[in-house]
């Protein structure tokens, strides 16, 4: 284990309940994702694609990098950041079913607006107004990423 690996391991285990590896990483949930710079809870500095990650627990926060709650916590979050990058370079980038949900789950697009999506992502060619509803829930999804404030 590397060292920031070991640093990373021990600021999550000093805010989780369990003392377990395995279990402790299931107690956390990813809350907000921001671009800016700031750095991971394992060190690393500066890390870009921030996630706020929360302790369904205990309910303490940490501020971990995108590679590191891959790697370490386990839960994919590189996807989403790139789909909310192509829909910045076009609005009509339709983005994969993980984004759907992570937006949905955190409130962003409500469950219309979810299941349109989903409905969506397996056809091959979008009606005109397929593609502007497509537009409209983009837009709400790309307010997911804000810009972190130190
Ligand atoms: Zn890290």
């Amino acid at each position: 284990m590397t060292r920031n690996e070991q640093k990373l391991r021990e600021v999550i285990f000093s805010k989780s309940d369990s003392k377990v590896w395995e279990e402790a990483r299931t107690e956390w949930i990813i809350k907000n994702i921001y671009d800016g710079e700031t750095s991971c809870s394992c060190g690393k500095i500066p890390i870009k694609k921030i996630c706020l990650l929360v302790n369904t627990v205990t309910k303490n926060e940490a501020i971990v990098g995108s590679s590191c709650v891959e790697k370490f916590i386990g839960l994919s979050i590189d996807i989403i950041f790139k789909d909310l990058a192509l829909i910045k370079e076009n609005t009509g980038y339709i983005v994969h079913l993980q984004t759907v949900n992570f937006a949905y789950d955190n409130g962003y697009i409500n469950s219309w607006e979810s299941d349109f999506y989903k409905s969506i992502l397996e056809l091959e060619f979008l009606s005109i107004r397929q593609k502007q509803t497509g537009r409209k829930i983009n837009g709400k999804i790309i307010s997911m990423l804000k810009r972190f404030e130190q």
